[in-house]
């Protein structure tokens, strides 16, 4: 049996740059039972090791069925980040998972689906987004509401446009005051408000949540004030981790393991605990 502490190899055979501090990792297995085998569910998460240096947790970022490889987004914020930021294409690193809960996605069938993300907090419900709009079908109205500090920080721009295109979803891009360009189409102002602007409703939707601590905890304000109740609103908590797997006790909040009961929760199950999530 395999040592669920030992990282499995995999390769880097692409990097993207998103903004001045995310690239987007893709990466395949070099290790013959992940090879085929490995499989994840939207809003799981991998703990992703460089040699030597240390080992961070990255939610998945590609969709469950991008098949034969996974993508990592990853900010620079510290040590492991910046290490990972150095690696190139063809460089080796180490994975473990996937690991946590995922996305209710049977629950969201038939419903309106709201996702409100900011900055690097996209990269969680990409692998959603991505999902839900494979099978488009299955779900009513689709709204994404997505911000940045400034237009150069927002990701996935590609898939921004793309999504923006279409007439089957909503796309509601918006930057922080100061954070426009002289072309920049979208909203100018803070997600919170945004969301309010947009308004949607709560009849028969759900609505999935993912980005600073701050922004969320505006967030879910602003959805109690549209009428939202707290079973229909998920967010993915992005406490620090260590070990992935609940034997740390590194990532409680309360009386919770993020890594072993979430990342993903309702806001009913962590309401009590909100003034400790940062
Ligand atoms: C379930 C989960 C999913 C995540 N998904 C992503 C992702 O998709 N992309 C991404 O870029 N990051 C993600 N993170 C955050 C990422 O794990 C941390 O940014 C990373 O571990 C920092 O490592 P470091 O060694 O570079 O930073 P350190 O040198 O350890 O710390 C540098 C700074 O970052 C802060 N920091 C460290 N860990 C975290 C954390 N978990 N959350 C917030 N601040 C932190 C420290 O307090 C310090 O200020 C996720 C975290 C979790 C728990």
């Amino acid at each position: 049996m395999r040592n669920v502490y030992v990282p499995v190899p995999a390769k880097i055979i692409d990097i993207k740059i998103e903004t001045r501090d995310v690239k987007t990792y893709r990466l395949v297995f070099e290790y013959d039972g992940f090879r085929d085998d490995f499989s994840f569910s939207a809003g799981q998460f991998v703990e992703f090791s460089v040699p030597a240096v240390g080992e961070s947790t990255f939610c998945i970022a590609s969709a469950p069925d991008d098949k034969g490889y996974i993508e990592c987004s990853v900010k620079k914020v510290g040590k492991v980040t910046e290490a990972i930021h150095m690696l190139e294409v063809d460089n080796m690193v180490g994975i473990r998972g996937p690991y946590g809960n995922c996305f209710p996605i049977e629950d969201m069938k038939d419903k309106d689906v709201i996702f409100v993300g900011g900055g690097i907090g996209l990269a969680p419900l990409r692998s959603l987004i991505r999902q839900v709009l494979s099978g488009r079908e299955n779900f009513k109205k689709i709204t994404i509401i997505y911000g940045a500090l400034s237009v150069q920080d927002l990701v996935y721009k590609d898939e921004l446009e793309e999504w923006q295109k279409r007439a089957d979803i909503k796309t509601v891009l918006t930057v922080d005051p100061g954070g426009e360009t002289a072309d920049w189409k979208g909203r100018i102002g803070f997600v919170p408000s945004v969301l309010e602007e947009v308004s949607p409703s709560g009849t028969n939707s759900i609505v999935i949540t993912c980005g600073p601590p701050i922004m969320i905890k505006f967030v879910l304000l602003t959805l109690d004030k549209l009428g939202f109740a707290p079973e229909q609103i998920l967010t993915t908590l992005e406490m620090k981790m260590k070990c992935g797997i609940g034997q740390c006790g590194r990532c409680n909040v309360g009386n919770i393991y993020v890594c072993k009961d979430g990342p993903v929760f309702t806001y009913s199950q962590i309401k009590e605990f909100i003034e400790e999530i940062n």
